[in-house]
């Protein structure tokens, strides 16, 4: 740990470190659940939901390998095993066990849309005591909001498809 890195920080380090854990295990959650889906999904437009889940799923990842090196920076530990992840998750964990398409569309926007709640008050909580950490929660919940707006969006085609018209 950064001595003067850590000196900078104006905020109560063991608490945010805590809360970078859960999003931590949130993330790694998040791939699982994208990365899973991308293998069982059924249904109309297969192939763009299976190309943007399996994108997604590669930046969750990329998340959660910016929270742990600043888990680290902070002097903190982050979370070693996976069976702490269902423990202290935020955004918990939806397993696809309905396959079609739209369903699983469903489940992934609903975990975005708590992710975007966490780092959107993560950023509350670091803006003035933790400039650093605050500007890696921004990047991530920049990509949060394009993850939401991707998969509404895909959502959205596939009901113009299937809707009948006179
Ligand atoms: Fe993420
Ligand atoms: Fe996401
Ligand atoms: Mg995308």
């Amino acid at each position: 740990m950064g001595q003067k890195g850590r000196e900078i920080v104006k905020m109560n380090v063991d608490e945010l470190i805590d809360l970078l854990n859960k999003a931590l295990a949130d993330e790694w959650l998040a791939y699982y659940q994208y990365w899973i889906g991308a293998k069982v999904v059924k249904g109309p437009m297969k192939d763009a939901v299976i190309a943007e889940l399996t994108l997604h799923a590669t930046e969750e990842l990329s998340h959660a390998e910016l929270i742990a090196t600043r888990i680290i920076q902070l002097g903190g530990t982050p979370v070693l095993s996976p069976a702490e992840w269902l423990r202290i998750t935020g955004c918990g964990y939806d397993a696809p066990t309905d396959h079609y398409v739209e369903e699983i569309l469903n489940q992934n926007i609903k975990g975005e849309q708590c992710a975007i709640r966490v780092y959107n008050s993560l950023l509350d909580l670091t803006r003035e005591g933790d400039p650093v950490s605050y500007n890696m929660i921004l990047t991530i919940l920049s990509q949060e909001v394009e993850h939401e707006e991707d998969l509404q969006a895909l959502k959205e085609d596939i009901d113009l498809m299937l809707m009948k018209r006179q």
